[in-house]
Protein backbone atom coordinates (compact mmCIF):
# COMPACT_ATOMS: atom_id res chain seq x y z
CA UNK A 1 0.00 0.00 0.00
CA UNK A 2 1.51 3.56 -0.91
CA UNK A 3 0.37 6.45 0.91
CA UNK A 4 -0.05 8.68 -2.55
CA UNK A 5 2.09 10.90 -1.56
CA UNK A 6 5.13 11.64 -4.02
CA UNK A 7 8.87 11.63 -2.68
CA UNK A 8 10.98 13.55 -4.36
CA UNK A 9 14.47 11.20 -4.07
CA UNK A 10 17.64 13.47 -4.39
CA UNK A 11 20.43 10.46 -3.80
CA UNK A 12 23.56 11.49 -1.69
CA UNK A 13 26.79 11.30 -2.53
CA UNK A 14 27.36 7.75 -0.48
CA UNK A 15 30.14 6.94 1.72
CA UNK A 16 32.40 5.23 -0.71
CA UNK A 17 31.62 1.22 -0.57
CA UNK A 18 34.80 -0.19 1.49
CA UNK A 19 35.11 2.88 3.75
CA UNK A 20 31.11 1.62 4.89
CA UNK A 21 32.34 -2.42 4.99
CA UNK A 22 34.59 -0.84 7.45
CA UNK A 23 32.38 1.16 9.23
CA UNK A 24 29.80 -1.71 10.05
CA UNK A 25 32.14 -4.11 11.17
CA UNK A 26 31.91 -2.52 14.50
CA UNK A 27 28.77 -0.60 14.55
CA UNK A 28 28.29 0.20 18.33
CA UNK A 29 24.93 1.52 19.04
CA UNK A 30 23.40 4.90 18.03
CA UNK A 31 26.93 5.87 16.81
CA UNK A 32 27.02 5.26 13.00
CA UNK A 33 24.62 7.19 10.35
CA UNK A 34 23.63 5.90 7.06
CA UNK A 35 23.46 8.34 3.91
CA UNK A 36 20.16 9.13 3.60
CA UNK A 37 17.06 10.82 5.25
CA UNK A 38 13.70 11.24 4.85
CA UNK A 39 11.63 14.45 5.89
CA UNK A 40 8.30 15.43 4.90
CA UNK A 41 6.29 18.63 6.51
CA UNK A 42 3.04 19.29 7.98
CA UNK A 43 1.23 22.78 8.14
CA UNK A 44 -2.00 23.85 9.31
CA UNK A 45 -4.17 24.16 6.39
CA UNK A 46 -1.68 21.89 3.81
CA UNK A 47 -1.34 18.92 5.77
CA UNK A 48 1.51 16.47 5.10
CA UNK A 49 3.28 17.54 2.18
CA UNK A 50 6.82 17.99 0.36
CA UNK A 51 8.28 14.47 1.14
CA UNK A 52 11.77 13.75 0.04
CA UNK A 53 14.44 11.51 0.40
CA UNK A 54 17.78 13.20 0.94
CA UNK A 55 21.23 13.71 1.98
CA UNK A 56 21.32 13.12 5.41
CA UNK A 57 22.75 17.03 6.97
CA UNK A 58 21.57 19.16 9.77
CA UNK A 59 18.26 21.22 10.16
CA UNK A 60 18.10 24.82 10.16
CA UNK A 61 16.39 25.58 13.45
CA UNK A 62 14.83 29.01 14.24
CA UNK A 63 15.73 30.19 17.77
CA UNK A 64 12.20 30.44 18.62
CA UNK A 65 11.17 26.90 17.15
CA UNK A 66 8.58 25.29 19.25
CA UNK A 67 9.89 22.07 19.80
CA UNK A 68 13.21 24.23 21.80
CA UNK A 69 10.52 25.70 24.25
CA UNK A 70 7.91 23.31 24.80
CA UNK A 71 9.21 20.19 23.80
CA UNK A 72 6.65 18.81 21.04
CA UNK A 73 8.69 15.53 19.87
CA UNK A 74 8.52 12.32 19.53
CA UNK A 75 9.64 8.89 17.79
CA UNK A 76 10.22 5.56 17.12
CA UNK A 77 12.64 2.89 17.27
CA UNK A 78 12.90 -0.19 15.23
CA UNK A 79 15.04 -2.24 13.07
CA UNK A 80 15.55 -3.72 9.79
CA UNK A 81 17.26 -7.10 9.28
CA UNK A 82 19.14 -8.50 6.62
CA UNK A 83 18.23 -12.29 6.16
CA UNK A 84 20.66 -15.21 5.14
CA UNK A 85 18.91 -15.10 1.69
CA UNK A 86 20.07 -11.17 1.22
CA UNK A 87 15.99 -10.17 1.52
CA UNK A 88 15.63 -7.20 3.95
CA UNK A 89 12.52 -7.13 6.69
CA UNK A 90 11.19 -4.89 8.57
CA UNK A 91 9.23 -6.05 12.28
CA UNK A 92 5.51 -5.07 12.58
CA UNK A 93 6.37 -1.45 11.40
CA UNK A 94 2.46 -1.07 11.47
CA UNK A 95 2.61 -1.50 15.26
CA UNK A 96 5.20 1.47 15.51
CA UNK A 97 3.47 3.48 12.88
CA UNK A 98 0.08 2.99 15.27
CA UNK A 99 2.22 3.81 18.36
CA UNK A 100 3.63 6.85 16.55
CA UNK A 101 0.18 8.37 16.48
CA UNK A 102 -1.03 7.72 19.73
CA UNK A 103 2.53 9.77 20.99
CA UNK A 104 1.59 12.18 18.44
CA UNK A 105 -2.17 12.64 19.90
CA UNK A 106 -0.83 13.06 22.79
CA UNK A 107 1.37 15.42 22.30
CA UNK A 108 -1.38 17.73 20.63
CA UNK A 109 0.84 16.76 17.46
CA UNK A 110 -0.99 15.99 13.76
CA UNK A 111 -1.52 12.16 12.74
CA UNK A 112 0.47 10.66 10.13
CA UNK A 113 -1.05 8.18 7.68
CA UNK A 114 0.27 4.96 8.73
CA UNK A 115 0.85 4.03 5.27
CA UNK A 116 3.00 7.08 5.04
CA UNK A 117 4.76 6.60 8.25
CA UNK A 118 5.72 2.78 6.59
CA UNK A 119 6.08 3.94 3.04
CA UNK A 120 8.79 6.94 4.35
CA UNK A 121 10.77 3.98 6.24
CA UNK A 122 10.66 1.75 3.49
CA UNK A 123 12.08 4.28 1.40
CA UNK A 124 15.15 5.25 3.57
CA UNK A 125 16.02 1.04 4.02
CA UNK A 126 15.69 0.90 0.06
CA UNK A 127 18.26 4.11 -0.09
CA UNK A 128 20.54 3.27 2.46
CA UNK A 129 20.16 -0.88 2.09
CA UNK A 130 24.00 -1.34 2.05
CA UNK A 131 24.27 0.16 5.06
CA UNK A 132 22.63 -2.98 6.88
CA UNK A 133 25.24 -5.10 8.76
CA UNK A 134 25.64 -8.77 8.51
CA UNK A 135 25.27 -11.38 11.09
CA UNK A 136 23.75 -10.30 14.22
CA UNK A 137 23.75 -6.67 13.54
CA UNK A 138 20.66 -4.54 12.06
CA UNK A 139 19.76 -1.32 10.99
CA UNK A 140 18.06 0.53 13.90
CA UNK A 141 15.45 3.03 12.15
CA UNK A 142 14.60 6.47 13.91
CA UNK A 143 11.46 8.22 12.96
CA UNK A 144 10.52 11.53 14.47
CA UNK A 145 8.69 14.59 14.18
CA UNK A 146 8.76 17.91 16.07
CA UNK A 147 7.34 21.31 16.00
CA UNK A 148 9.44 23.81 13.90
CA UNK A 149 6.69 26.81 13.82
CA UNK A 150 8.62 30.21 15.15
CA UNK A 151 6.38 31.59 18.13
CA UNK A 152 6.84 31.77 21.82
CA UNK A 153 3.70 31.04 23.81
CA UNK A 154 2.02 27.55 25.43
CA UNK A 155 -0.27 26.05 22.21
CA UNK A 156 0.02 23.30 19.54
CA UNK A 157 2.51 24.13 16.83
CA UNK A 158 1.37 24.96 13.26
CA UNK A 159 3.79 23.21 11.74
CA UNK A 160 5.87 20.82 12.20
CA UNK A 161 8.67 18.25 10.21
CA UNK A 162 8.51 14.19 10.20
CA UNK A 163 11.94 12.87 9.56
CA UNK A 164 13.29 9.18 9.51
CA UNK A 165 17.07 8.67 10.14
CA UNK A 166 18.87 4.96 10.29
CA UNK A 167 21.79 3.91 11.89
CA UNK A 168 23.59 0.21 11.23
CA UNK A 169 24.10 -1.33 15.11
CA UNK A 170 25.51 -4.17 17.15
CA UNK A 171 24.19 -5.86 20.45
CA UNK A 172 22.85 -3.08 22.88
CA UNK A 173 24.66 -4.24 25.94
CA UNK A 174 27.98 -4.71 25.87
CA UNK A 175 28.68 -8.71 28.14
CA UNK A 176 28.06 -10.65 25.20
CA UNK A 177 24.08 -11.51 26.57
CA UNK A 178 25.39 -12.28 30.05
CA UNK A 179 22.39 -10.97 32.79
CA UNK A 180 21.83 -7.40 33.52
CA UNK A 181 22.22 -5.88 36.13
CA UNK A 182 20.13 -2.84 37.23
CA UNK A 183 18.84 -0.33 39.84
CA UNK A 184 15.66 0.21 41.68
CA UNK A 185 15.27 4.18 41.34
CA UNK A 186 12.89 4.99 44.66
CA UNK A 187 13.70 8.70 44.42
CA UNK A 188 12.95 9.46 40.73
CA UNK A 189 9.71 8.22 38.89
CA UNK A 190 9.22 8.30 34.90
CA UNK A 191 5.22 8.64 34.67
CA UNK A 192 2.25 9.41 36.57
CA UNK A 193 -1.36 8.38 35.93
CA UNK A 194 -2.91 11.16 33.27
CA UNK A 195 0.48 11.81 32.61
CA UNK A 196 2.95 11.31 29.13
CA UNK A 197 4.25 7.69 30.45
CA UNK A 198 2.43 6.09 27.65
CA UNK A 199 4.19 8.65 24.68
CA UNK A 200 7.07 7.77 23.12
CA UNK A 201 7.91 11.63 23.48
CA UNK A 202 11.60 13.26 24.01
CA UNK A 203 10.96 14.45 27.38
CA UNK A 204 10.39 11.43 28.87
CA UNK A 205 13.24 10.15 28.30
CA UNK A 206 15.19 13.53 29.66
CA UNK A 207 13.45 13.20 32.56
CA UNK A 208 14.82 9.44 33.04
CA UNK A 209 18.44 10.97 32.83
CA UNK A 210 19.69 11.39 36.01
CA UNK A 211 18.16 7.93 37.56
CA UNK A 212 20.26 5.97 34.75
CA UNK A 213 22.71 8.04 36.17
CA UNK A 214 22.53 7.14 39.45
CA UNK A 215 22.37 3.46 38.12
CA UNK A 216 25.14 3.91 36.12
CA UNK A 217 26.84 4.85 39.37
CA UNK A 218 25.66 1.91 41.20
CA UNK A 219 27.45 -0.04 39.03
CA UNK A 220 24.13 -1.27 36.60
CA UNK A 221 23.34 -1.79 33.42
CA UNK A 222 19.87 0.04 33.45
CA UNK A 223 17.42 1.96 35.96
CA UNK A 224 14.07 0.28 36.66
CA UNK A 225 11.17 2.97 37.77
CA UNK A 226 8.49 2.00 40.16
CA UNK A 227 4.80 3.98 40.09
CA UNK A 228 4.51 7.22 41.15
CA UNK A 229 1.89 7.28 43.46
CA UNK A 230 3.08 4.57 45.98
CA UNK A 231 6.68 3.96 44.79
CA UNK A 232 5.52 -0.17 45.58
CA UNK A 233 4.69 -1.21 41.68
CA UNK A 234 7.61 -2.40 39.12
CA UNK A 235 6.88 -0.32 35.80
CA UNK A 236 9.90 -0.50 33.22
CA UNK A 237 13.13 -0.15 32.65
CA UNK A 238 14.56 3.47 31.21
CA UNK A 239 13.72 2.01 27.51
CA UNK A 240 12.40 -1.52 28.09
CA UNK A 241 9.48 -3.33 29.75
CA UNK A 242 9.71 -5.90 32.40
CA UNK A 243 9.01 -10.11 32.59
CA UNK A 244 8.65 -12.12 35.83
CA UNK A 245 8.73 -16.20 35.22
CA UNK A 246 7.35 -17.71 38.02
CA UNK A 247 8.47 -21.26 39.00
CA UNK A 248 5.08 -22.70 38.09
CA UNK A 249 5.69 -21.52 34.82
CA UNK A 250 3.53 -18.32 35.02
CA UNK A 251 4.88 -14.78 33.51
CA UNK A 252 3.54 -11.52 34.96
CA UNK A 253 4.34 -8.48 33.58
CA UNK A 254 3.43 -4.73 34.39
CA UNK A 255 -0.36 -3.80 33.02
CA UNK A 256 -0.67 -0.74 30.78
CA UNK A 257 -1.25 2.75 31.36
CA UNK A 258 1.77 4.43 32.34
CA UNK A 259 4.59 2.47 30.91
CA UNK A 260 5.62 2.40 27.24
CA UNK A 261 3.30 -0.41 24.68
CA UNK A 262 6.21 -2.05 23.46
CA UNK A 263 6.00 -4.02 20.84
CA UNK A 264 8.61 -6.54 21.63
CA UNK A 265 6.47 -6.84 25.13
CA UNK A 266 3.05 -7.26 22.99
CA UNK A 267 4.83 -9.57 21.08
CA UNK A 268 6.59 -12.01 23.85
CA UNK A 269 2.70 -12.23 25.42
CA UNK A 270 1.53 -13.73 22.15
CA UNK A 271 4.09 -15.92 21.40
CA UNK A 272 4.35 -17.33 25.35
CA UNK A 273 0.64 -17.78 25.15
CA UNK A 274 0.60 -19.49 21.94
CA UNK A 275 3.01 -21.84 23.71
CA UNK A 276 0.66 -22.65 26.10
CA UNK A 277 2.25 -20.71 28.84
CA UNK A 278 -0.02 -18.39 30.94
CA UNK A 279 0.50 -14.88 30.96
CA UNK A 280 -0.67 -12.24 33.33
CA UNK A 281 -0.56 -8.61 32.74
CA UNK A 282 -0.95 -7.12 36.68
CA UNK A 283 0.53 -5.35 38.99
CA UNK A 284 3.69 -6.70 40.79
CA UNK A 285 5.16 -4.59 43.76
CA UNK A 286 9.02 -4.70 44.59
CA UNK A 287 8.55 -6.43 47.45
CA UNK A 288 7.13 -9.17 45.81
CA UNK A 289 10.00 -9.03 43.49
CA UNK A 290 12.71 -9.36 46.35
CA UNK A 291 10.28 -11.94 48.28
CA UNK A 292 10.29 -13.90 45.48
CA UNK A 293 13.75 -14.42 44.29
CA UNK A 294 14.89 -15.14 48.07
CA UNK A 295 12.43 -17.92 48.20
CA UNK A 296 13.10 -19.12 44.80
CA UNK A 297 9.34 -18.89 43.69
CA UNK A 298 11.00 -16.49 41.20
CA UNK A 299 13.05 -18.09 38.50
CA UNK A 300 13.90 -15.42 35.45
CA UNK A 301 13.22 -11.74 34.87
CA UNK A 302 13.80 -10.09 31.64
CA UNK A 303 14.09 -7.14 30.05
CA UNK A 304 12.48 -6.67 26.23
CA UNK A 305 12.60 -4.01 23.95
CA UNK A 306 13.67 -3.42 20.20
CA UNK A 307 17.36 -2.67 21.04
CA UNK A 308 18.52 -5.50 23.38
CA UNK A 309 15.62 -7.68 22.37
CA UNK A 310 15.64 -9.75 25.00
CA UNK A 311 17.79 -9.61 27.94
CA UNK A 312 18.27 -11.84 30.96
CA UNK A 313 18.22 -9.73 34.63
CA UNK A 314 20.54 -11.60 37.03
CA UNK A 315 21.09 -8.29 39.74
CA UNK A 316 18.43 -6.02 41.51
CA UNK A 317 20.44 -3.71 43.22
CA UNK A 318 18.64 -1.12 45.74
CA UNK A 319 19.57 1.92 48.26
CA UNK A 320 20.68 -0.29 51.18
CA UNK A 321 20.79 -4.10 49.44
CA UNK A 322 20.88 -6.25 46.37
CA UNK A 323 19.63 -9.57 45.34
CA UNK A 324 20.05 -11.89 42.77
CA UNK A 325 17.80 -14.07 40.39
CA UNK A 326 18.40 -18.06 40.68
CA UNK A 327 22.50 -17.57 40.53
CA UNK A 328 22.67 -14.38 38.83
CA UNK A 329 24.60 -15.05 35.87
CA UNK A 330 22.91 -17.29 33.63
CA UNK A 331 19.84 -16.69 31.35
CA UNK A 332 16.83 -18.65 32.13
CA UNK A 333 15.50 -21.38 30.10
CA UNK A 334 12.24 -19.27 29.14
CA UNK A 335 13.86 -16.00 28.52
CA UNK A 336 16.30 -17.87 26.27
CA UNK A 337 13.31 -19.99 24.40
CA UNK A 338 11.16 -16.68 23.81
CA UNK A 339 14.11 -14.39 22.72
CA UNK A 340 15.01 -17.20 20.51
CA UNK A 341 11.86 -17.25 19.15
CA UNK A 342 11.05 -13.74 18.45
CA UNK A 343 14.84 -13.46 16.83
CA UNK A 344 14.00 -16.08 14.88
CA UNK A 345 11.23 -14.41 12.97
CA UNK A 346 12.74 -11.03 13.45
CA UNK A 347 15.18 -12.72 11.07
CA UNK A 348 13.04 -14.72 8.83
CA UNK A 349 14.60 -17.94 9.77
CA UNK A 350 11.05 -19.28 11.39
CA UNK A 351 7.83 -19.72 10.62
CA UNK A 352 6.33 -15.82 10.49
CA UNK A 353 2.46 -17.43 11.01
CA UNK A 354 1.66 -14.24 12.72
CA UNK A 355 2.43 -12.23 9.37
CA UNK A 356 5.10 -9.80 12.03
CA UNK A 357 7.55 -9.75 9.30
CA UNK A 358 6.94 -6.76 6.12
N1 LIG B 1 9.83 1.15 27.42
C1 LIG B 1 10.49 2.25 27.06
C2 LIG B 1 10.53 3.40 28.00
C3 LIG B 1 11.12 2.32 25.80
O1 LIG B 1 11.79 3.41 25.43
C4 LIG B 1 11.06 1.20 24.94
C5 LIG B 1 11.75 1.24 23.60
N2 LIG B 1 10.91 1.75 22.60
C6 LIG B 1 10.34 0.07 25.36
C7 LIG B 1 9.74 0.08 26.61
C8 LIG B 1 10.21 -1.13 24.47
O2 LIG B 1 9.38 -0.87 23.38
P1 LIG B 1 9.57 -1.66 22.01
O3 LIG B 1 9.48 -3.10 22.35
O4 LIG B 1 8.42 -1.22 21.16
O5 LIG B 1 10.88 -1.29 21.48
Amino acid sequence: MTSGLEFRVTPATPVPAAERAKLIENPGFGKLFTDHMVTIEWSEGKGWHNAEVRARAPFSLDPAAAVLHYAQEIFEGMKAYRGRGGEVTMFRPEENARRFNESADRMAMPRIPEALFVEAVEKLVAADRDWIPDGEGSLYLRPFMFADEVFLGVKPAAHYIFCVIASPVGPYFKGGGKPVTIWVSDNFTRAAPGGTGAAKCGGNYAGSLVAQAEATRQGCDQVVFLDAAERRWVEELGGMNVFFVMDDGSIITPPLGTILPGITRASLIELARGDGLKVEEKPYSFDEWKADAESGRLREVFACGTAAVVAGIGTVRYRGGEFTIGDGTTTGPVTQKLREALVGIQRGESNDERGWIH
